[in-house]
């Protein structure tokens, strides 16, 4: 296993600093004071981890990432209990899914042991960067591994350097949880067979701007991908696992291959029975879906992801048709599971699947 070397930043960030910055974080745009690092070659392997000062890399411009995208990531949060423990939610399948994206993108391994501690060491350092209990701030972590090696050819990099970086997160839905409305794009996929759509890597994330934008251009706020072949079955959000409620109790979503394999998604599915919804992941028609949101047979439609927890969906829209969820507001089932999820998170409710694993 491998030992993360920490050498603390000569220059954090001045107690009242942070404190304002905590104060209204938003997303993704205010870090702690430390990263994790380390390096890979195909000589030494992974080398030279340490916890260090958050700071600025230094690549040749030819660094093959910036060409090629060979690049993938994760996202995790760290939760504060009411008791002032810290505790990640099922880190264990980020480690997983980060070593299948690896093989996907044709980048080495990192061992589960030394994910799990790169992360932990790190949260341990930035331990006041952790928000409060009490509401759905979390600490947010993005381990990420990208091609560093200088080199314009095309093949897998000779050299690879592996990163956690943190931030503090507000919940998404500071004012109440409000519905979304979501584009159904058949001009744009983000997936086909064969392809990387069920790999985490910033490739699929590149791709899918264009759509976001025709989205917007709708009135929508985020975009529902078709598969990529027949433009005719549900996948995801782009960032977040979709489901539906239906009247008969159950609580369908697309099953996995191009989507990405959600740890929120499985976790739902988990939970589905204790909601008095049978899980049932198959395929889902967009003709099914407008159907029977007309016919109020779907009676809820939510997507899930770590980053928003669950958003309801309250509508879609596609090239000529325009559907509603119910009647447009946020369902009960929906509004349960989150709570339920987020109570298990925040250490309020019982654990039943052992998902919660102590950080310090
Ligand atoms: C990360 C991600 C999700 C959600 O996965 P979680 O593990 O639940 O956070 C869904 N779709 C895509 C494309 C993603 O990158």
């Amino acid at each position: 296993m491998a030992t993360f070397t920490v050498v603390p930043s000569d220059s954090p960030l001045p107690e009242a600093e942070r404190k304002a910055l905590m104060a209204e974080p938003g997303f993704g745009r205010v870090f702690t004071d430390h990263m994790a690092t380390a390096v890979w070659t195909p000589e030494a392997g992974w080398s030279d981890h340490r916890i260090g000062k958050l700071q600025n890399f230094s690549l040749h411009p030819s660094a093959a990432v910036l060409h090629y995208a060979q690049e993938i990531f994760e996202g995790l949060k760290v939760y504060r209990h009411a008791d002032g423990s810290l505790w990640l939610f099922r880190p264990e399948a980020n480690a997983a899914r980060f070593a299948r994206s690896a093989e996907r993108l044709a980048l080495p391994l990192l061992d589960e042991e030394t994910f799990l501690t790169s992360v932990t060491e790190l949260v341990r350092q930035d331990e006041p960067w952790v928000p409060a209990y009490g509401g759905e701030e979390s600490l947010y972590l993005r381990p990420f591994m990208f091609a560093s090696e200088g080199f314009l050819g095309v093949r897998p990099a000779a050299e690879i350097t592996y990163c956690v970086i943190a931030c503090p997160v507000a919940g998404l839905f500071q004012g109440g949880v409000s519905g979304v409305r979501l584009w159904v794009s058949t001009n744009y996929t983000r997936a086909a067979p064969g392809g990387t759509g069920a790999a985490k890597c910033g490739g699929n994330y590149a791709s899918s701007l264009a759509a976001q934008l025709e989205a917007r251009d709708h009135g929508c706020d985020q975009v529902m991908y078709v598969d990529g072949v027949e433009h005719e079955w549900l996948e995801e959000s782009g960032t977040m696992n979709m489901f539906m409620v239906t009247a008969d109790h159950e609580l369908v979503t697309p099953g996995l291959g191009t989507i990405l394999e959600g740890i929120t998604r499985d976790s739902i599915l988990r939970l589905a029975d204790r909601h008095g919804l049978t899980p049932v992941e198959r395929r889902v028609s967009l003709t099914e879906l407008r159907q029977r949101c007309a016919d109020g047979t779907v009676t809820e439609v939510f997507a899930a992801g770590t980053a928003a927890v669950i958003t309801p969906i309250i509508g879609f829209n596609g090239d000529g048709f325009e559907v509603k969820v119910a009647d447009g507001e946020p369902g009960k089932t929906t509004m349960a599971l989150r709570e339920h999820l987020l109570d298990i998170q925040h250490g309020r409710a019982q654990d039943p699947f052992g998902w919660m694993r102590r950080v310090l």
